[in-house]
């Protein structure tokens, strides 16, 4: 007896936007002909913090990616970069915001610096000053001794900084990721998530990452979960996790059919709300353990394997959609080994 989905308006409190707050989406929808993959999403995001897109393959995240750096018009509701409409005024919201894509965006046959020079003549710079900002960017990422190395002889995690370096070229407010930890190994991962805080702290630049990975949203301030192109929940890591009363208790029963029978039961007895997710009861409750041990005595035999933990962001997503974060079809590991979207 899977517990029903709540509504998202019902979870995500609509707070209003100040009026410094560099990203502001109001209502903003997009479809692809019959595809909704935007639906209504308004939130916004305050000045100088990290702020994480976190959503399934499908969510939504590129979409609205595509939407914020100008790429494509959405089909209805506003978004706005430093009081700029997206839609409207592209070429004053370019001169604000640097991006950073999935794709390798780079010249390859170039060196480090050329590919840096030809970022800076599409903003308008040149000369002394763009130099200066030059040296300034990769002395930033580290890379200043590599500027006149082919980008080819670069590793994936210092291309990847080359391309940071790039979308800081024109001393963007705000930079906007998508996924940009895509490929890289640990190590290059920490490493990226190291200069984005560099940037905010000591730039005070704002900066929105679209990220799969639970890991990665944990390092982000503030979060909106999408699910379906909607979304799901808002807040920080930690604000998000504690909506969760108390631990996260799970019962591995031998098949589907004996944990939806075992949630009946649960449920008639304890008067509890499980969810059945394959062959697991998972339910939410404070001392986890005490309630653990009331059921083992009341439904011996039927639990294969059980679990109580502190709420995860995981958690946060089962309960506020209904079902896990991956799929089977589109599970993240899986298609992270192949270094795909
Ligand atoms: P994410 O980046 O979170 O994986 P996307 O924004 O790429 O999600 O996709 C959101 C939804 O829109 C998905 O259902 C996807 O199949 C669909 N979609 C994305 N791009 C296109 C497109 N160019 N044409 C039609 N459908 C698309
Ligand atoms: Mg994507």
């Amino acid at each position: 007896m899977p517990a029903p989905a709540l509504e998202p308006d019902a979870i995500v409190a609509p707070s209003p936007a100040r009026p410094d707050d560099p990203i502001v989406l109001s209502s903003l929808t997009h479809d692809y002909g019959s595809r909704l993959a935007l639906d209504h999403l308004s939130f916004s995001v305050a000045p100088a913090q990290i702020f994480g897109l976190l959503g399934p393959n499908g969510s939504g995240k590129t979409t609205l990616f595509r939407i914020l750096s100008t790429l494509m018009v959405p089909s209805g509701g506003i978004a706005t970069i430093r009081g700029f409409n997206v839609a409207k005024e592209p070429a004053q919201v370019r001169q604000q915001t640097g991006i950073v894509f999935q794709a390798r965006s780079l010249d390859i046959k170039l060196t480090v610096e050329e590919n840096l020079r030809h970022a800076g003549h599409l903003y308008g710079l040149s000369g002394k000053h763009l130099r200066a900002r030059i040296a300034d960017v990769l002395e930033r990422v580290a890379l200043i001794d590599r500027r006149k190395d082919y980008v080819e002889t670069l590793s994936g995690g210092m291309q990847r900084r080359v391309e940071l370096a790039k979308g800081l070229i024109h001393s963007p407010a705000v930079l906007l990721l998508d996924e940009p930890t895509t490929g890289l190994d640990p190590g290059a991962r920490l490493d990226l998530w190291q200069y984005l805080r560099m940037l905010r702290d000591q730039e005070g630049v704002t900066v929105l990452v679209t990220t799969h990975m639970m890991e990665e949203a944990e390092y982000c301030d503030r979060l909106a979960i999408l699910s379906e192109g909607k979304l799901v929940a808002l807040g920080s890591p930690d604000e998000l996790k504690s909506t969760i009363g108390g631990d996260v208790v799970l019962f591995e029963t031998e098949t589907e059919h004996a944990a939806q029978s075992l949630a009946a039961r649960m449920a008639g007895r304890f008067e509890v709300s499980p969810t059945v997710l394959g062959n697991t009861v998972r339910l939410e409750r404070e001392n986890g353990h005490r309630f653990l041990t009331a059921v083992l005595d009341a439904f011996s035999g039927e639990v294969r394997a059980v679990s109580v933990s502190r709420p995860r962001l995981e958690d946060v997503f089962i309960q506020r959609t209904g079902h896990r974060f991956w799929t089977e079809a589109t599970d993240g590991s899986a298609k992270e080994k192949e270094g795909i979207d």
